[in-house]
């Protein structure tokens, strides 16, 4: 069924996508997918859009694998405040338009709910229905609203100076005028640097 597609692919073909790019096909990309296609409908053509996503959790990956907006070009910025919600933007107006996944709007399909509200532990769900669910249920879970974002609060990109780490020795770009790479500064990365004694050693 024509309306049941995720812009110009199946369901189907839309699912082998996901396996080859996430891994495993993960319900919430399903419905990231007719979250974009309905943003994507509600946009006027050769609008030149960014995109906010309110959380980290497998609808950015519906993103990138639909649309030309990514986290390396910045043209997705994952603002995580937890929500499954994505807001399609006109990058130089602001104007936009915000989709949803309306927990009200998955009354009719049990298995949605549960896997949305977390009603019963994953090893309890039914996988299958939840799939099938989810391409029944379509663009139907989705909330709609226009929004006018402010393109200011979110910042313009920074290409700042590149200088070289005292501490690590390594290349890094500078954000704030610091003379230590986050890094070395913060310690925030969670791993210890062993060496290895040829760049062909194998581990
Ligand atoms: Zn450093």
């Amino acid at each position: 069924m024509k309306n049941k597609d995720i812009l110009t692919y199946t369901f189907e073909e839309y699912i082998t996508m996901i396996e080859h790019f996430h891994g495993s096909v993960a319900p919430g990309i399903l419905i990231g997918g007719f979250m974009v296609d309905l943003a994507c409908r509600n946009i006027p053509k050769n609008t030149m859009y960014n995109v906010i996503c309110e959380t980290t959790k497998c609808l950015p990956d519906a993103v990138q694998l639909l649309t030309q907006c990514t986290i390396g070009n910045q043209r997705l910025k994952i603002i995580n405040v937890g929500r499954y919600a994505l807001t399609f933007y006109e990058k130089d107006t602001g104007w936009g338009i915000r989709i949803y996944l309306d927990y009200k709007k998955t009354e009719p399909w049990s298995e949605i709910k549960n896997w949305y509200l977390k009603v019963k532990p994953k090893h309890m769900q039914n996988k299958q229905l939840l799939l099938s669910q989810i391409k029944e249920a379509g663009t139907n879970l989705l909330g709609i609203k226009k929004v006018d974002v402010n393109i200011k609060l979110l910042g313009q990109k920074h290409n700042g100076r590149i200088v070289i780490c005292p501490f690590c020795d390594e290349a890094y770009r500078v954000t704030n005028g610091t003379a230590v790479c986050p890094a070395c500064r913060e310690e925030i990365l969670p791993y210890v640097l062993k060496t290895i004694k040829t760049a062909k050693t194998v581990l």
